[in-house]
């Protein structure tokens, strides 16, 4: 947990994902809010145009002088056709305050008032409205209150307040509805970014992991190549001195010791191919190994590695031979390293196969060269042919059970071949034999 934490911090990448995940809910809100206030303001724009409508037709209706009854018809007209509309009172100026002569609430009609906004409205000839609160009511009603003067249509002349009472309870309700539906979804949102949140967590310990392996692998890479790098130099000491001592310049020796010294020089020279494949190895995984391509005629370095491996044919009585074409074309490849390749074929055939023979020949097929190492040995079935090209991969039964190798002499050969261009195929049959293809691009006469 404590590699999960540090990697975290240093990783930019999970404060942007922090950073986004509080982001996103804090948009949300702000634009639900944003929206529900633009709503509200519509709205209460609407109804103050209702107001201003219920005015206008109270406007036309009156003359000097008011007719209380007239009014109050208008009243009941306008507040019938508006439900938002809940109270119109129409007050007159007399010598101590207003007093109202028309109502839709009959409780208001002969009530003297006298407040400073009538005082107001009346002597600076204006109109004003304001948000009220019912509070008699749960929750409390809203209430929009307009005040205005009523003038006469004709002459101009002032003639009564006008105080109109409209409700905001259709707004309120239709507010709170939207306001509890974002709620829900702002539930929901928090809740699928904690998902979020928590999925990412385990990308991060993936994250990790994965790097931890990278490293180890790489780490894994140093190792061979230093080992193998460092273990050249005794070995090249312990093989000469035996080369040394097998050759009696150290004094004679008795059989029984020719012996010993022989089998030791077999174990080194088995450990000198070992570091030599790690070498290569770590030189092909780092990108390292160097080709020298040139036009090459392949059957060349076939004929090398046939001569290197004819004393061990000749010694377990099987026929080595190279069947080769009239006609062979030429391929573009690094000798050296090609014939790395063939030795590591040829060299298993001869491993591998107990009588019988083994048999090199070529073919050319769509613009390749094919060169086929052919044994007659005991082959391999096809789940051991998948695994074939597998780094330290060995197929382990009783008939290989004896034959020393290390597992790297096929990943190597494949792995030089597809870096010019080519690749191995192999067909086998247990008991039969096996059958491993050089393909390579052969170069066109110009
Ligand atoms: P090794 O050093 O073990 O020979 P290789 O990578 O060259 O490593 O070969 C991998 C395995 O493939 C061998 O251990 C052997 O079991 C099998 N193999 C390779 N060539 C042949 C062959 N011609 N016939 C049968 N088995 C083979």
């Amino acid at each position: 947990m404590a590699k999960v934490g540090q990697y975290i911090r240093n990783n930019s990448q999970f404060a942007y994902s922090i950073i986004l995940i509080f982001l996103i809910p804090i948009l949300i809100i702000a634009n639900t809010l944003w929206q529900i206030r633009l709503s509200r303001d519509t709205m209460s724009l609407e109804l103050q145009k209702k107001a201003e409508l219920a005015q206008t037709m109270l406007q036309e209706s009156v003359n000097d002088p008011l007719n209380a009854e007239l009014v109050q018809t208008k009243l009941d007209k306008i507040t019938e056709s508006n439900s938002e509309v809940k109270e119109i009172t129409v007050l007159k100026q007399t010598t101590d305050g207003f007093v109202a002569i028309a109502s839709t609430n009959n409780d208001e009609l002969g009530l003297k008032y006298s407040s400073e906004d009538y005082i107001n409205a009346w002597a600076g000839d204006k109109s004003f409205s304001e948000i009220a609160k019912d509070t008699s009511k749960t929750p409390n009603e809203r209430y929009h209150m307009m005040t205005s003067i009523l003038k006469d249509s004709v002459t101009g002349k002032k003639l009564a307040i006008l105080s109109l009472k409209i409700s905001n309870a259709d707004i309120d309700a239709s507010n709170k509805k939207n306001l509890d539906y974002s709620l829900i979804i702002l539930a929901i949102t928090i809740f699928l970014v904690l998902l979020l949140l928590i999925n990412q967590f385990r990308f991060f310990q993936y994250a990790v992991l994965y790097r931890k392996l990278a490293e180890v692998d790489r780490m894994k890479d140093d190792f061979i190549s230093v080992a193998s790098h460092e273990m050249k130099t005794p070995m090249a000491a312990i093989k000469g001195y035996l080369s040394m001592l097998l050759e009696g310049l150290a004094g004679k020796y008795d059989k029984k010791t020719q012996e010993h010294l022989l089998k030791i020089m077999a174990s080194v020279q088995r450990l000198d191919i070992l570091v030599i494949e790690l070498l290569d190895v770590s030189r092909l995984e780092q990108g390292r190994m160097k080709f020298d391509l040139q036009p090459c005629n392949i059957s060349d370095l076939v004929k090398q590695s046939i001569s290197s491996f004819q004393d061990q044919a000749a010694a377990k009585d099987l026929k080595l031979m190279e069947k080769i074409p009239a006609k062979l074309p030429q391929v573009f490849i690094d000798p050296e390293r090609l014939r790395q390749v063939t030795d590591n074929l040829i060299g298993n055939a001869v491993k591998y196969t107990e009588k019988g023979g083994i048999e090199v020949s070529y073919r050319v097929e769509d613009g390749c060269l094919l060169t086929i190492v052919k044994d007659s040995g005991i082959g391999m079935s096809e789940g051991d042919r998948k695994n074939l090209f597998s780094k330290f991969y060995r197929i382990k039964n009783e008939k290989t059970a004896d034959i020393p190798g290390t597992g790297l002499g096929l990943w190597l050969a494949r792995e030089i071949v597809r870096k010019m261009d080519g690749d191995i195929i192999v067909n086998s049959q247990v008991g039969v034999g096996s059958e491993f293809v050089i393909k390579l691009p052969f170069m066109k006469e110009k």
